[in-house]
């Protein structure tokens, strides 16, 4: 298909047969008058008054414990940048649609008009009393951070800025079965880390929390490896400043084990995988279009790990294996946070579900004939039935065993048929 054609596919796609791609369908009778008189006044005054009496009961007459909203200012949005609220909405909606599709939560997308973070968190905590859990999407850094820090602070709902932990959950799941596929510790490897943004920070850091050192991570920005002599660092930044003296991204790929790419295309020559030590792992997340292709990355080194951040490439890390079921799981047992607890869980969850033998149907839904563990496959596809059961209840049982859940599962075999409906 052309580029033109695309682009008119996915304009009519969004444009017809009505505008946008979500929306609010009732779940109660309302074809008499006495369903009216339920749905609204008078029958609706009784609901109210018993929230009224106890706050939790929000979560037994409305929609609150499945509802997330989806909260940006367009500031970061997808790789085009600050285009503003209005022209995020689709990529929110978006959201909406596959928050519902993968784990039926229903989503309001809320497109915020500041960029001042002050007012961006006082809004968003003036409307969360509507919410179950919230999504932070496409917001841009260092903003995001201190957005995100304050709001989980002062909220006691899930929230989670997906840009940053999605990302961050979904390779971290990657990178632990690469590791085992490379027979290489995590404890031991050294990783070169491209982009200090969002997502680059926060991948960083939850590879840490599963044991990778920091004095092992050489991590490069817009002007080269951040070096604990350069000036005017970020906090953020200077948590992974090197003492080493190294300068440039070439320098610091020499013998490196991983490639972590959240910056920028074509930034990654060959003679740079080249200088990689053996069974490289090289995960060039950049959208669309990865820190080296992938054609040619695979045909430099014959024994690269290799992901992207694109659906036509084998490996895939995609946002999708993770928020419809971390939301999911939080929502079911009322967690007050998404914490590193629950993100671990859903790594590990994420991780594992790539080793169990793929079912026909999967195999069927990629055009592919045998998917198996290996180079080619470790993190499982997004239209895995298995993830729906598989995510949530570990993510779940993380938040009771973390002591941030209101609510407590018993059967567990329940729920999980629960999940499958
Ligand atoms: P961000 O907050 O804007 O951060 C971008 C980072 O890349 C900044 O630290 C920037 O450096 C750095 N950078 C820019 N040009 C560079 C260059 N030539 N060499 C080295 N570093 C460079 O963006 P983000 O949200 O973290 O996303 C970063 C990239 O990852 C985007 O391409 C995004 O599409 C991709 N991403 C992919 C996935 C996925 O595959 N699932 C998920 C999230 C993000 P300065 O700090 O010096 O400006
Ligand atoms: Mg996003």
């Amino acid at each position: 298909m052309s580029k033109q054609s695309k682009r008119r596919e996915a304009l009519v796609y969004h444009a017809k047969p009505t505008p946008g791609k979500i929306k609010v369908v009732p779940t109660k009778k309302h074809g008499s008058q006495r369903d009216l008189s339920l749905a609204y006044s008078p029958g609706v005054a009784e609901p109210c008054l018993e929230i009224a009496k106890d706050v939790n009961n929000v979560y037994k007459y409305t929609t609150k414990g499945n509802l997330v909203a989806v909260i940006t200012n367009g500031t970061a949005v997808l790789g085009l940048g600050n285009i503003g609220p209005e022209a995020s909405k689709p990529v929110m909606e978006g959201k909406g649609l596959l928050f519902k599709i993968f784990a039926d939560i229903d989503v309001f997308d809320i497109e915020i008009g500041t960029e001042d973070v002050e007012e961006f968190i006082q809004t968003v905590k003036n409307i969360s009393p509507t919410f179950g859990g919230i999504n932070l999407e496409d917001i841009k850094a260092p903003e995001a951070f201190e957005i995100e820090r304050r709001l989980k602070e002062e909220l006691d709902i899930p929230l989670m800025h997906d840009d940053q932990h999605g990302t961050a959950i979904i390779s971290a799941a990657a990178l632990l079965n690469a590791l085992e596929l490379a027979d290489k510790k995590i404890d031991e490897v050294r990783v070169v880390v491209s982009g200090a943004g969002a997502a680059a920070i926060s991948c960083t850091r939850l590879y840490q929390a599963f044991g990778v050192k920091r004095e092992n991570v050489v991590m490069t920005d817009s002007k080269g490896v951040i070096r604990q002599d350069r000036e005017n660092l970020s906090s953020e930044k200077a948590e992974f400043a090197t003492h080493l003296d190294l300068h440039t991204l070439d320098d610091a790929f020499v013998n490196a084990d991983v490639f972590i790419g959240l910056s920028t295309s074509n930034i990654v020559t060959p003679e740079m995988l080249l200088s990689m030590a053996d069974n490289p792992i090289v995960f060039a997340m950049a959208n669309p279009d990865p820190e080296i292709d992938y054609n040619l990355a695979i045909n430099t080194r014959k024994d690269i790990i290799m992901a992207t951040g694109r659906s036509d490439h084998p490996n895939q890390v995609n946002n999708v294996l993770g928020f419809p079921y971390i939301f999911r799981g939080a929502l079911d047992v009322r967690a007050t946070k998404i914490n590193e607890e629950m993100k671990m869980a859903a790594v590990r969850a994420l991780a594992k579900l790539a080793k169990e033998s793929v079912p026909e149907q999967v195999n069927i839904a990629y055009g592919e004939t045998r998917l198996t563990f290996g180079r080619d496959y470790i993190i499982p596809k997004p239209f895995d039935p298995r993830l729906i059961a598989t995510v949530p209840p570990e993510v779940a049982k993380a938040a009771i065993e973390s002591g941030v859940a209101k609510h407590k599962i018993d059967d567990w075999d329940k729920y999980e048929e629960e999940l499958l409906e």
